[in-house]
């Protein structure tokens, strides 16, 4: 793993973060600075540094990522309201951490465009 990466460090437990879910190959945690209500962060395990970087190797664990959120959305009761999936990338997309990670924004409308 990347010495210097903040969310292969909350991966491997080296840094404190609110987990709501983790197995082999993905993990949930709340996000530090949330934008909504409810703002949840759903990473692989493995250190992916963006979805521009991601390889036809890594289909299933991008499949679980999306499937994950879905999940926790339902578990954190905000599935009927509705919510928002977001991945940023790059620059012009915003990211500001670079291990690949899929936003789940809840709690209030979301307005579109986006800003
Ligand atoms: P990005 O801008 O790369 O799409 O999103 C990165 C997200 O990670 C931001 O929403 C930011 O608040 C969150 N974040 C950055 N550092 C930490 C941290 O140390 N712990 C947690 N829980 N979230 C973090
Ligand atoms: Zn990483």
């Amino acid at each position: 793993m990347p010495q210097d990466c903040i969310f292969c460090k909350i991966v491997a437990g080296d840094i404190k973060a609110t987990k709501l879910y983790q197995d082999e190959s993905v993990t949930v945690f709340k996000d530090i600075n949330p934008q909504a209500p409810t703002h949840i962060l759903v990473i692989p395990n493995q250190h992916i540094e963006a979805i521009s970087e991601a390889s036809p190797e890594d289909q299933v664990i991008l499949g679980k990522l999306m499937l994950t959120a879905a999940h926790i959305a339902r578990e954190e009761s905000v599935a009927d309201n509705g919510y928002r999936l977001v991945v940023n990338n790059g620059r012009d997309g915003g990211q500001t951490v670079f291990h690949l990670h899929v936003h789940l924004l809840a709690g209030r409308p979301m307005r579109w465009p986006p800003g």
